[in-house]
């Protein structure tokens, strides 16, 4: 992480401060800052420009609206869970979140001290506990407890406001570029792309599921940026660059100029791209590679069409369980998992059964707690310790194959026998399901992920079992080279182009061709112009990405040839270094796009009847 500070003063006077972090989501934007900092510190007020007051206290209103909300949820869920008794120990929050006058409190601090609605909502809360815990009655001190549980709420509304598809678009009178020390993939899941116009994080890694779920909602990212927090203020003027990773705070108008010019290119590639949706991923020597997408939400399927995918490589099913207090029922699922399969089939839907555990943490009474969850009780092992978790989601599943093409997918597999063991549950849901007289696809296929060294290395062993492989590179990458893939401060580290990294997929790919299965890349190597062209060279004929992605990969792998690829792939077998290799492959990849972007775009689409 670099960082400069600028002479040059912007309107506000403030220095400028760029820093460079991890490219997380595609996409520029420049708007005010709006910090997520859970911890107060009382000596040091988090204040705001006089201009924010009416953006804050709005803000404040909606957040106190959507913790009352919540607690309402709260309390009928524990109704109909427990009894009475339990919802109503959630009473008193409900008295205070709805007390007019707290929230004036609140008010008139952002009012009179400009401090900012997060700051003001905890500083409020810190005197109401003092004033309580001087009362020496055990119920009366007990309070406090529920005053920062309260607190907490309308601060995570304060800044992650989440998005129910029939609510209105919240009013901004400025665009909130949300600035955090970390997200958790729920947090950014729960985000609105309509009120939150792009991000940055003091940590975070390239292929950690916050990003992921970043483009998904295509919400501009970058993480990484190093310990920033203390240095900006709600309200300050921000870029995020999601392009090139960057970060500036208090921007100068050259700076702000260069930022315009950029998303301006950017967006007349993009529209370019965009050209192409409707035509195959096809090499000038006419080899066509299937281009499917990643799916993270439901709500994502339009983007899959419109983006030009065919259908959805890898539907990564967890995050329909992460903000759930318990696991969704097979009811709920079937919905879900229904409305996926009926509106992209006859395009097919590879399932990814729940991949629980590493960053994704279960909220609720599954919640675990590990040392090092990403070799934890993650993914096919949470499964198979919780059959009838697994058992609900594969009964879901095999009824939404009725609707349209379906296949099945075990997360995180490193031995035959979880194969078998997954397979056995399966086989018991699909009798269950006959004898009940439900209908199901009979024809759907069944794959694992390989994405842990030992599967790669054992995969001529897996073959046999499955009907195809999918190679999850975000992971491999991560566990073969011992590098955490959501840790920046090992960002470097983590190396598509690591010759340990590429064997491992080629071992993968032959022991595929020689038992005659697919084998797809859905891990973020597919989603680079450089790392897809080896991944093709290398023999993998079909891909899947984010949505976002998929016209860039399109453009780019319908300027190449196989023969090109092929023989690229040979040339860097022989290489002992990543340097070596990125350097051989960046510098082709770099060629070939320079290359074929001298060719017009529009003459190919006139060329193939597009246009
Ligand atoms: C992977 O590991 O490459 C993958 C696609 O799965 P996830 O990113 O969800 O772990
Ligand atoms: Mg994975």
């Amino acid at each position: 992480m670099r960082e400069r500070q600028f002479e040059v003063m912007n309107d506000e006077s403030a220095a400028s401060i760029l820093r460079r972090g991890v490219p997380a989501s595609p996409g520029i934007r420049i708007g005010r800052a709006v910090i997520y900092d859970p911890k107060l510190n009382p000596s040091a007020p988090r204040t705001i420009p006089a201009g924010h007051v009416k953006f804050q206290i709005d803000l404040l209103g909606r957040a106190f609206v959507k913790a009352a909300e919540e607690i309402e949820d709260l309390q009928s869920k524990l109704r109909e869970s427990l009894d009475d008794a339990h919802a109503a120990i959630f009473d008193p929050h409900l008295l205070f979140v709805r007390d007019e006058a707290f929230c004036e409190q609140v008010a008139e601090r952002i009012r009179t001290r400009l401090q900012s609605a997060q700051y003001a909502v905890m500083a409020v809360i810190g005197e109401l506990d003092a004033q309580f815990a001087s009362i020496e009655d055990e119920y009366i001190s007990s309070r406090s407890t529920d005053f920062r549980d309260v607190g907490n709420r309308i601060c995570k509304h304060l800044t992650l406001i989440r998005g129910e598809s029939d609510a209105a678009p919240i009013p901004r009178s400025e665009d909130v570029i949300l600035i955090a020390h970390d997200l958790t993939p729920s947090d950014t899941a729960q985000m609105d792309n309509r009120s939150i116009m792009a991000f940055a994080t003091e940590v975070g890694g390239r292929t950690s599921h916050t990003a992921i779920l970043a483009k998904a909602l295509e919400i501009p990212a970058v993480v990484g940026v190093g310990a920033i927090i203390d240095r900006i203020k709600d309200g300050d003027q921000v870029i995020v660059d999601g392009y090139e990773g960057t970060l500036v705070i208090n921007p100068s108008d050259a700076e702000l100029r260069r930022a315009r010019n950029r998303k301006r290119k950017h967006l007349i590639r993009e529209r370019d791209y965009h050209k192409l949706a409707a035509l195959p991923a096809e090499t000038v020597d006419g080899f066509k590679v299937e281009l499917a997408a990643n799916l993270e939400l439901a709500s994502e399927i339009d983007h899959v069409k419109q983006y030009g995918a065919h259908g959805v490589g890898l539907f990564r099913t967890e995050f329909l369980y992460l903000d759930k207090p318990k696991p969704p029922s097979e009811d709920e699922q079937y919905e879900v998992y229904l409305k996926v399969v009926e509106g992209l089939a006859p395009a097919p839907v590879v399932f990814r059964t729940l991949d629980v555990g590493g960053d994704k943490l279960f909220p609720g009474s599954l919640a675990h707690h590990e040392k090092n969850p990403f070799l934890g009780l993650r993914a096919i092992r949470f499964c198979l310790k919780h059959p009838w978790v697994f058992a609900a989601q594969l009964r879901a599943i095999l009824r939404a194959s009725a609707a349209g093409p379906v296949r099945i997918m075990f997360p995180m597999v490193s031995t035959v026998d979880e194969i078998l063991a997954a397979k056995k549950i399966l086989a018991e849901a699909k009798r269950d399901l006959e004898r009940e007289g439900r209908e199901f696809a009979d024809n759907v296929e069944v794959g694992v992920m390989v994405e842990i060294p030992s599967a790669a290395l054992t995969s001529d062993a897996l073959a046999p079992e499955v009907d195809f492989f999918s190679i999850g590179t975000n992971d491999l990458i991560q566990y073969t080279l011992a590098v955490d893939r959501s840790n920046e401060k090992v960002n470097d580290l983590y190396d598509p182009f690591h010759p340990a990294v590429l064997r491992l997929i080629r071992m993968v790919v032959d022991a595929a061709q020689r038992e005659g299965i697919d084998v797809n890349v859905c891990g973020e190597m597919a989603a680079n112009p450089a790392t897809a062209l080896l991944l093709v060279g290398m023999g993998v004929e079909s891909l899947s990405m984010g949505a976002v992605d998929v016209p860039k990969i399109k453009y780019f792998l319908r300027h190449i040839r196989l023969s090109e690829a092929r023989a690229i792939a040979a040339d860097v077998r022989g290489m002992r270094s990543s340097t070596e290799i990125r350097e051989h492959v960046q510098g082709l990849t770099d060629r070939f796009i320079k290359r074929r972007l001298a060719r017009p775009l529009d003459e190919e689409l006139v060329a193939t009847g597009t246009i």
